[in-house]
């Protein structure tokens, strides 16, 4: 079986799997506890903290662990949203293409009273600055724009947008789900103000992630309760999910400059052998995206019976994000760098991993070819653009 999915999850290392294992066996006693196995797995947690703290260039002080992604997401808005009110602004710019825990807690805070700027992506997925500054007004809370898309893998100029929120004096936040482990980020150098991460996304377990707020930052509760992190984020802490995040991280970010190096070679080769294919397209930009992420849409055909008959060759890719399939919508994303309806619906997304050969690649560039030139073959869109009586849209 070929695994082409890692956006949706990606598998354990071998190393976040025992360091899981021997936490669940050993650290088992609750962190609040102040006899000896609570104060050691107290000890466990600070030590993740640091960990995690040390690859993105924050301070201990300054991570909140989180059951992932999605609730990091949520109480990074949340906590601008409070901040926002009690300065009495109350608009919130963010892009067209975040993932569904942003633009399902925006829609939150629109019925809240927010208003919402969602900025352009353009064709290539990229947010252009200076779009974002002009959007900036004196009522202004928060940005919040993804560090690099799940589903075209788009990297987005962080540095720059954080520069210009701090000279505005406006909050930013960043979910960077996919970048974390994958990419080099640097919350001070960047002037990220919140960033949210998910440990799944990186050869870690799944239900588990962080939010990084700033030291200065004022967060807010997302979950009331008991007195851990620091109060912000009730609920008996996961340790050994927490622990095993942090062995993954390190590891990730211990070789990261060989893995995106030896991913991206492979990513170019897969892109190079399915633009042979006819009237098909690249999604997003060729370069400024991550290391491991290819995405096409192909004319005349769905996406959803690509996946199958690929899935029924052995390879587990994916139509845009999880979140979305089980839908009969095309994908949000790709709706926002222009594809029109019909194209977005014929979309491929496929996300490598080190794991991965050459003979892999070109496995899977054969077999795409193959199913795609098989469901072209009795798809009424294709004959209707064969014979002239519509136009294609993809050269
Ligand atoms: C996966 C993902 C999330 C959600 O993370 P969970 O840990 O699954 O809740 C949020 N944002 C992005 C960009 C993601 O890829």
């Amino acid at each position: 079986m070929l695994y082409a999915d890692n956006a949706a999850t990606t598998k354990m290392s071998q190393t976040a799997l025992e360091t899981m294992i021997r936490h669940l066996n050993e650290t088992y006693g609750n962190p609040s506890s102040l006899y000896t196995l609570g104060q050691k797995a107290k000890e466990v947690l600070e030590e993740a903290r640091k960990t995690v703290a040390g690859v993105i260039g924050a301070d201990p002080k300054e991570i909140y662990f989180t059951s992932g992604g999605s609730e990091a997401d949520n109480q990074a808005l949340l906590t601008a949203a409070a901040l926002g009110k009690k300065a009495g602004k109350r608009h919130i710019i963010s892009t067209a293409f975040e993932h569904h825990a942003i633009l399902h807690a925006l829609r939150r805070l629109e019925r809240d009273g927010f208003e919402v700027t969602l900025l352009d992506v353009h064709e290539d997925g990229l947010v252009r600055p200076e779009e974002l500054e002009a959007a900036i007004r004196p009522d202004t809370c928060l940005v919040t724009v993804m560090y690099a898309n799940n589903e075209i893998g788009t990297i987005q100029p962080i540095a720059e947008i954080g520069e210009i929120c701090k000279t505005h004096g406006v909050l930013f936040h960043t979910d960077a789900v996919q970048a974390v482990g994958h990419i080099p980020i640097n919350v001070k150098a960047e002037h990220i103000d919140m960033l949210s991460s998910s440990a799944h996304k990186f050869h870690g377990p799944k239900g588990v992630g962080f939010l990084y707020v700033r030291k200065g930052v004022r967060i807010t509760n997302l979950i009331e309760g008991g007195a851990q992190e620091r109060g912000k984020r009730a609920g008996t802490e996961n340790v050994a999910g927490i622990a095993a995040m942090a062995a993954a991280l390190a590891e990730s970010a211990g070789k990261m400059d060989e893995t995106a190096a030896e991913l991206i070679k492979k990513r170019d080769r897969l892109i190079e052998g399915l633009r042979q294919i006819p009237h098909c397209a690249l999604n997003g930009d060729a370069r400024r995206r991550l290391p491991g992420n290819v995405n096409f849409c192909f004319e005349g055909i769905e996406g959803e019976s690509l996946l199958l008959l690929l899935d029924g060759k052995g390879i587990q890719a994916s139509s845009g994000s999880a979140c979305t399939s089980g839908s009969l919508d095309p994908s949000h994303v790709l709706l926002a760098i222009g594809r029109i309806h019909d194209v977005a619906h014929g979309s491929l997304r496929l996300t490598i991993g080190e794991d991965i050969t050459d003979e892999d690649i070109d496995y899977i560039v054969q077999s795409v070819q193959e199913v795609v030139t098989y469901l072209r073959s009795f798809s009424p869109v294709w004959r209707d653009l064969q014979n002239g009586t519509r136009e294609y849209i993809l050269p």
